[in-house]
C-alpha cells in the first residue's frame, strides 16, 4: 500500500557530449561515475559535429570520432552512442540537441555530464536559460579546473538554477585529447591513457601524426 503511494521516479538519461578527438579514460571515468552516483539508466555519448566553441580547424572527421567512441564504449552495457550531431550540417548547438532529446525521451529526466572546465562555461552557451529548463548538469572534477568559485557565483547570480547543477567528485585524471594528439605527433606513448581499441584505431588510420 505504502509502496503504491510512493511517487514513481522518472528514469534518468545521462548525456555525454564532446569532440572526442580522441575519446580517453577521462571521459569514460566521468560517465561511469555519474551513471552510478545519479542512478542513470544509461549514458548517451554524442560526438559533436562542428563545435561552435572550438577554434581548432583540423578536427578529425565525424565518422572517425564516432568509430573511436563506438569502440571505447562497446563493453559497457549502460553506454550508447548517438550520431545526432555528426549527421547534422554545420555547427550544432547544445540547446538544439537537447530539444530533440527532450522530445525523443519524454519519460526521462535528462542529465548532461561535463568536466569542470566545460561546467564553468555553461552560462555562456547559447540559450543557457532554456538549457537549464530542459536538463540538469553533472560537473565532474577535472584537474586544473576548480569549480568552487563557479558554485558561489551560481548561488549569487543564478539561485533559481542551483539545484539543477550538481558537482561530482571523481578520481581525477589529468588526461586530455589535446595532450594525446600532441603525444602522437611527438612520438611519445599514449598507451593506458585511452582504451587499447581506440589506440589501435588511431594508429591504423594514422590520426594526429602530421598536425
Ligand atoms: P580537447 O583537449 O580537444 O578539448 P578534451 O580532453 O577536453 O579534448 P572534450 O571532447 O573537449 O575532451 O570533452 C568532452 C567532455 O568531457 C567535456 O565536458 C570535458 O570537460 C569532459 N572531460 C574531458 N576530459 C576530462 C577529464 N580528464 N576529466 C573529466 N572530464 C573530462
Ligand atoms: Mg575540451
Amino acid at each position: 500500500e505504502r509502496l503504491a503511494l510512493q511517487k514513481r521516479e522518472k528514469p534518468r538519461l545521462g548525456i555525454m557530449g564532446g569532440t572526442f578527438d580522441p575519446i580517453h579514460y577521462g571521459h569514460l571515468v566521468a560517465a561511469e561515475m555519474a551513471r552510478a552516483k545519479f542512478k542513470l539508466s544509461k549514458v548517451l555519448f554524442i560526438p559533436t559535429g562542428t563545435p561552435p566553441h572550438k577554434h581548432r580547424k583540423d578536427i578529425s572527421a565525424g565518422p572517425m570520432r564516432y568509430e573511436m567512441v563506438r569502440r571505447a564504449i562497446e563493453d559497457n552495457e549502460f553506454f550508447e552512442i548517438s550520431s545526432l550531431e555528426i549527421e547534422r550540417e554545420g555547427p550544432s548547438y547544445t540547446v538544439d540537441t537537447l530539444r530533440i532529446l527532450h522530445r525523443t525521451y519524454p519519460e526521462h529526466e535528462l542529465y548532461f555530464i561535463t568536466g569542470s572546465d566545460a561546467l564553468l562555461e555553461i552560462f555562456s552557451w547559447r540559450e543557457a536559460e532554456e538549457i537549464l529548463r530542459l536538463i540538469q548538469f553533472i560537473g565532474a572534477a577535472r584537474p586544473g579546473f576548480d569549480a568552487r568559485d563557479f558554485f558561489l557565483k551560481v548561488q549569487e547570480e543564478h539561485p533559481d538554477t542551483q539545484e539543477k547543477i550538481h558537482y561530482l567528485e571523481v578520481p581525477a585524471l589529468a588526461i586530455s585529447s589535446t595532450d594525446i594528439r600532441s603525444r602522437v605527433q611527438c612520438g611519445e606513448p599514449i598507451r593506458y591513457l585511452l582504451p587499447e581499441a581506440v589506440r589501435l584505431y588511431l594508429e591504423e588510420m594514422k590520426l594526429y601524426v602530421n598536425k
